[in-house]
């Protein structure tokens, strides 16, 4: 790897985890609060969830009730208008326009 692409992959990561650090892990985009969550959503504290199998997410998962669904990065929500009404990442485009 050149010094070039190590920069830049330094660059692109701080990106991305600053980037993934404005979610405030309510858990409403996993089905929180459809009364159908996610079978991987998992309680972290009072008001805070997490991801059991995070870094292998993406594509198929299923609901408590069975109920099959594909699971996708935040952009694809954020690329089609789907933001859940309380979701971080409203904020965050709220200043950009
Ligand atoms: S698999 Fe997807 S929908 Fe399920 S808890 Fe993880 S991030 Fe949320
Ligand atoms: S709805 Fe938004 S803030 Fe809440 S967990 Fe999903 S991405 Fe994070």
């Amino acid at each position: 790897m050149t010094g070039d692409t190590k920069i830049y992959n330094e660059y692109m990561e701080k990106k991305r985890f600053a980037f993934e650090s404005v979610c405030k892990r309510c858990g409403e985009c996993c089905g929180l609060v459809d009364g159908d969550p996610c079978v991987n959503l998992k309680k972290y504290k009072e008001g805070a969830y997490y991801c059991t199998v995070y870094d292998e997410r993406l594509g198929i998962q299923k609901t408590v009730s069975g109920k099959i669904f594909n699971c996708v990065y935040i952009r694809e929500i954020i690329k089609h208008g789907c933001l859940r009404p309380n979701c971080a990442y409203n904020d965050l485009f709220a200043h950009q326009i």
